[in-house]
């Protein structure tokens, strides 16, 4: 069988698609990897307005010029626009497929929506659980960089957060990917701790800016818990797929997200808070709970393109650090 490329736009059970034998690429990572400010600017050349998430104008692009065979849309659980990118998707002739996280969170809901991709791709559950215990060999060394940020202190923020985010698709080839994690904690290893000012979470979806972290460090803190690309990492390790995806908080509600936020900000010893948006995100709503129920320094930003963080985002990210550093 010729291994086909499938795109998707959000962390799902990707365990389908190895078991299946297939290329899984997460579009986020290629539009944000490649020339992300011409992508949008393509998509926009196509019509796509300017009042759009970023994110859904980069992946379009991206997935036009991935060489994708597929395209799985996560419908529910993820992002207010997917089902009407699928259609633009359908429209250029890209076969899609629809998966849908259950919005109440039901177990039994999930293993039928599970099954039902099992079917399509022709792999059975224990196809899946084995391809579940590969990923999660490697989850488990992601485990060790998540401590060696928060704990040890040898991988920054930054690093931290490029390898979970890119641990949604494994870049296609775990064994890779894995090969190239082992190198990184070997070289962490040997590091003197880093100085860190202030110890700060990331909420919310990873930044469409391309300085942030570098920024954080520069005003002498940074990033301890990056919430949303941890969830990408899988990091509970449970024994079975349906558990897996129950547990990853990221397609419920922002009260569960909190769930797991708030024990992760007080075992990390967290001092602040840097609250992420994106405009025209609906995601701005699960802020304002978080913001309402997170008992620590909170500053919001709200980025728009890829690009260096503006003048006046660099100001509100200064005069924080200047009060609760
Ligand atoms: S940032 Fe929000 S609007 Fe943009 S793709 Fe992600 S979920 Fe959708």
């Amino acid at each position: 069988m010729i291994p086909k490329r499938i795109g998707f736009t959000t962390s799902f059970p990707v365990e389908v698609l190895f078991a299946a034998g297939h290329i899984p690429v997460d579009l986020n990572n290629v539009f944000i990897s490649q020339d992300s400010s011409n992508y949008v600017q393509n998509a926009e050349l196509k019509g796509f307005p300017r009042t759009l998430c970023s994110w859904i104008k980069g992946n379009y692009i991206a997935a036009l010029s991935s060489n994708l065979d597929m395209i799985i849309g996560i419908v529910v659980g993820d992002c207010s626009n997917s089902n009407s990118l699928l259609d633009m998707f359908t429209e250029v002739n890209i076969p899609i497929y629809r998966f849908s996280f259950p919005a109440n969170r039901n177990p039994e809901d999930l293993d039928k929506e599970i099954t039902k991709l099992e079917n399509y791709f022709g792999v059975s559950r224990s196809d899946t659980l084995k391809a579940k215990k590969r990923l999660d060999e490697i989850r488990k060394k992601l485990l060790v960089l998540d401590e060696w940020t928060w704990k040890e202190r040898l991988v920054s923020g930054l690093e931290n957060h490029l390898w979970q985010v890119n641990s949604s698709d494994f870049g296609g080839n775990p064994d890779r990917y894995e090969s190239e994690l082992d190198m990184f904690l070997k070289e962490a290893e040997k590091r003197d701790p880093l100085p860190t000012k202030l110890r700060l979470a990331y909420l919310g979806v990873p930044p469409i800016y391309k300085n942030i972290y570098d920024t954080i460090i520069d005003l002498g803190g940074d990033v301890i818990f990056n919430e949303v690309q941890r969830q990408f990492a899988m990091p509970y390790l449970l024994p079975d797929i349906v558990q897996q995806y129950i547990a990853y908080t990221y397609p419920y509600s922002v009260f569960d997200r909190l769930k797991d936020i708030k024990p992760e900000l007080e075992k990390r010893n967290i001092e602040a808070v840097i609250s992420y948006t994106q405009s025209f995100c609906h995601l701005q709503l699960d802020n304002l709970l978080l913001r309402k129920y997170i008992d620590l320094p909170f500053l919001t930003l709200e980025g728009d393109q890829p690009e260096d963080i503006d003048a006046r985002t660099l100001l509100r990210l200064e005069s924080f650090f200047e009060v609760h550093s």
